[in-house]
Parts: structure tokens; sequence; C-alpha cells
């Protein structure tokens, strides 16, 4: 079901004026920040489209019958509520692949944050390399995100969750960050690849950090799972620089 996908032979090449058509007008030199990955119906990109008006934010998801929902559901918004912070202009969806196209659509250090919202758990060990989170897909990911980006992954599986942790902690390019040091802002462990300064700068991100408040509840899964009383485990890692990086 993989054929037939458009994509751009690289992230220039691709219209983006045709998603963000008010904040891309010529000349504009504005990226997307934020990747929601497998974004399914929506929800995360529609509730965080407010809070961060001006940040461009794009949904991937596989599913052609999804993702057209999703489009059609930001073009309701986009006429009905205009009066909103953004207009819903800052949020846009496309379909594609993501565990193929990353680099298509977008530069090295792009990004400075990517969600993973209840990624599909592919229970069976023969099945576990589809999962969306591996050891060759934490480079493409390490590649997208700028230095200091931000991943944010959330499951109901605990399988697959100490899955994401384990792959996410042994690769070079990120670190963990711990579950106290995500609310409280209280000052992260040392770690050779952050400098005091960006320590400074970490600290006072993580302390406001105003998406961790929506990555339970906002998409459509997330709600499924709360209605089935189901856990959720939340875990975020930062993009740091490898031992051979500047
Ligand atoms: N993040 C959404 C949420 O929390 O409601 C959707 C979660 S759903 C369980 C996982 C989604 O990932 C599905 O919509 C699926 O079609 C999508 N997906 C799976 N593999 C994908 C891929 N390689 N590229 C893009 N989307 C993918």
């Amino acid at each position: 079901a993989d054929h037939n996908f458009d994509y751009p032979i690289c992230p220039s090449e691709m219209d983006w004026n045709a998603l963000y058509p008010t904040h891309w007008q010529e000349g504009s030199d504005k990226k997307v920040e934020f990747a929601d990955i497998g974004c399914g119906y929506g929800g995360l990109l529609v509730s965080l489209a407010q809070l961060f008006p001006e940040t461009l934010m794009l949904g991937m998801e596989i599913r052609v019958k999804v993702s057209d929902f999703v489009i059609d559901r930001i073009k309701g918004l986009r006429e009905e509520k205009k009066d909103r912070p953004g207009g819903y202009q800052n949020i846009a969806c496309i379909r594609t692949n993501a565990m193929k196209y990353l680099p298509n659509y977008f530069e090295k250090g792009q990004l400075s944050k990517m969600f993973f919202l209840f990624p599909d758990p592919h229970f069976k060990r023969a099945k576990h390399k589809w999962r969306i989170i591996n050891s060759s897909l934490l480079a493409e990911y390490a590649y997208v995100l700028r230095q200091g980006g931000l991943v944010y992954t959330v499951t109901d599986v605990k399988d697959l969750h100490e899955w994401m942790v384990h792959h996410f902690t042994k690769h070079p390019l990120f670190v963990h960050v711990k579950e106290d040091e995500l609310h409280s802002g209280n000052r992260p462990p040392f770690h050779p690849a952050l400098t005091p300064a960006s320590l400074m700068s970490l600290e006072a991100e993580m302390a406001e950090d105003r998406v961790l408040d929506h990555l339970f509840d906002s998409s459509e899964e997330g709600q499924k799972v709360s209605r089935n009383s189901g856990d959720k485990f939340l875990a975020v890692f930062r993009r740091v620089c490898g031992p051979t990086q500047g």
C-alpha cells in the first residue's frame, strides 16, 4: 500500500505555499518547525495551532482517508474560525510515509519538535522492524531535528514505551529528558554535549514547555485510551550534538 506517493525530491521543491498560503507569501522563508508523525485525525495539531500561532506545523499521515479527513478539517477551521489566534493557517497535513520520506520534506536541523503520539505498536517480534522508532530511523530524526530539539513519544503500550526509551537512550545523538525535569524546571543532569549556556536555556524551556499539557488528551487516540482508562507513558528526548559534530 506504499506505492503512488507524491513526494518532492528535496524540501525546496515542495509547494509549501499550497499548505500555508498566508504564511508562505512570496519572499517568506518561514519553515515547518513541528512535525506530528502519524498524526491520525489531527487533534494534536488543532490544539497546538492556537498555542503557537506563528509556528508552522505539519501532520504526516499514511492513510489516505485519514489524511483527507484532516485536510478537510483544517480547511473548515480556517473558514469558520478565522478570528482565532493564527486562524489555523499554521497547521497542515500531508499524506506520506514518514518512515521513508522525511528528508524529502525537511532540511537538516529544521525541526524543533517532533511528536509520536500513540504510534502503532506492532506487537509481534517479527513486526518490530515496522516500528516507527528504530535504530536506522533515529538517525533520520536526528538529521531533521535541530540541536536542542525535542522528540515527544506517548503510548499506552508499556513494552513499546520501553522499546522507544531503549532505542533513543542508546543513540549517541539523543538524551532522555527525565520526568522530573519536565514540569518543574529542575536543573537537568550534566551531559557533556550540553554547555552551561544551553543548560540554562534548557531549564527555562522545560519549565514552560507548553506542549506537555496537550500530549495526553488532544489526539483522538489519546482520548480513546482515556475513555478505556488505559495507561499513558510519556517520554521526551533531546537532540544533542554527537562526539564528532560541532
Ligand atoms: N497520533 C494519532 C493519535 O494520537 O490519535 C494517531 C495514532 S494511530 C494509533 C497511529 C497512526 O500512525 C495511524 O493513523 C497510522 O495510519 C499512522 N502511521 C503509521 N505508519 C505511518 C507512516 N509510516 N507514516 C505516516 N503515518 C503512519
